[in-house]
């Protein structure tokens, strides 16, 4: 079953991957709703972005797979993975129905760039110093990707 994915263009990116191959996903937590995520990542002045932000019973993509979003705070961690951002914020866990999303779609993109789940998929706080993922429960994405690779 393939995901309805919407597109919601960020000015926000670098084209293309530097030459570097894609090799890790890097879970995030949006410290609001989707609605937030696309405020920040539509807006040129915010100099941020993700490849995708799910919830509410949505996924959003904003940048290209393979162009280069601005993250993790790190430009050439950012030319080697993918970013994804999570409804959720220190109060509230993602639902159960956005943590499914983001398992499909990490299978999807696991299966696209030939990544194993288990070394692939990491938590912002694994790049820099910072409280993301949060309230994210990226193991458990982890796990269950990796179960249904
Ligand atoms: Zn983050």
């Amino acid at each position: 079953m393939s995901q309805n994915v919407i597109w919601k263009t960020s000015p926000n990116f670098s084209t293309g991957r530097g030459g570097t191959a894609v090799d890790r996903i890097v879970i995030h937590y949006i410290v609001g709703t989707l609605a937030a995520c696309d405020a920040t990542f539509l807006n040129p002045a915010s100099q941020v972005s993700a490849h995708y932000g799910i919830g509410e019973g949505r996924i959003h993509q904003y940048v290209s797979v393979h162009n280069t979003a601005w993250h993790s705070g790190n430009f050439a961690f950012n030319q080697r993975s993918i970013g994804i951002e999570h409804s959720a914020d220190p109060n509230r866990a993602p639902t159960t129905q956005t943590l499914n999303m983001s398992i499909e779609r990490c299978v999807t993109l696991c299966r696209q760039f030939n990544l194993n789940p288990l070394t692939a998929i990491v938590p912002h706080e694994s790049v820099v110093p910072t409280a993301c993922p949060g309230t994210v429960d990226w193991e458990y994405i982890r796990d269950r990707t990796a179960a249904r690779m």
